[in-house]
């Protein structure tokens, strides 16, 4: 199956510094969503990976965070596109979870769900260094967007070997769609348990 793993905030709707905590506050990047649904019609499937400390901040609740997410399903089918599931971390730095980037918690917990033995050539978008380093581990073709954090990242040379940086998300489906064919199905046969 055709599989790829995209970051939240920054790749497909504007980061903030302060936290993305309400539905009201989740706003997508021009071109995200039509990006994700031209090629889920390609046949891609897409996997969310993505940090929410907000919660174990505080900040808001898991009610919030599911009010978010419909907010975004809503958004993406209205333009035709879909999100397989979303995985998160939860956790506040100081928890020393196993899941939050860039350690590979997330990633591992999406090549279980796929039934995948490892993510050897899955796509993975973010816009941060750690989202990189989480997929490092796992075989994940490593995309920086230069959109949210990857805006500001002013040192592309810290970027993780093969590191390949789109403008943003739209910008990388367009190169993903160009890729030959076998290259991009090289992954695996099997299709996933529904999320
Ligand atoms: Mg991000
Ligand atoms: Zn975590």
């Amino acid at each position: 199956m055709k599989l790829l793993i995209l970051d939240r905030d920054g790749v497909i709707n504007q980061d903030s510094d302060d936290f993305i905590k309400s539905p009201d506050e989740w706003v997508p990047i021009p071109g995200s969503l039509e990006a994700i649904a031209r090629l889920n019609h390609e046949g891609w499937h897409v996997a969310v990976a993505t940090n929410q400390s907000g919660i174990g901040r505080g900040l808001f609740d898991m009610s919030t965070l599911n009010a978010i997410h419909r907010k975004m399903h809503k958004a993406l089918a209205a333009v035709g596109g879909r999100i397989d599931a979303i995985f998160f971390c939860p956790h506040a730095p100081e928890d020393h979870c196993s899941c939050r980037k860039p350690k590979p918690g997330l990633f591992q917990d999406i090549a279980r769900r796929y039934e995948l033995e490892n993510l050897q050539g899955v796509p993975s978008v973010g816009d941060s260094v750690r989202d990189l380093q989480a997929g490092e581990p796992l075989g994940c073709g490593l995309h920086l967007v230069r959109t949210g954090k990857g805006e500001r990242l002013a040192d592309l040379g810290n970027l993780p070997a093969g590191t390949r940086v789109h403008d943003d998300l739209a910008a990388f489906a367009a190169w993903l769609l160009e890729q030959p064919k076998a290259k991009s199905e090289k992954t695996s046969d099997k299709t996933p348990d529904p999320a």
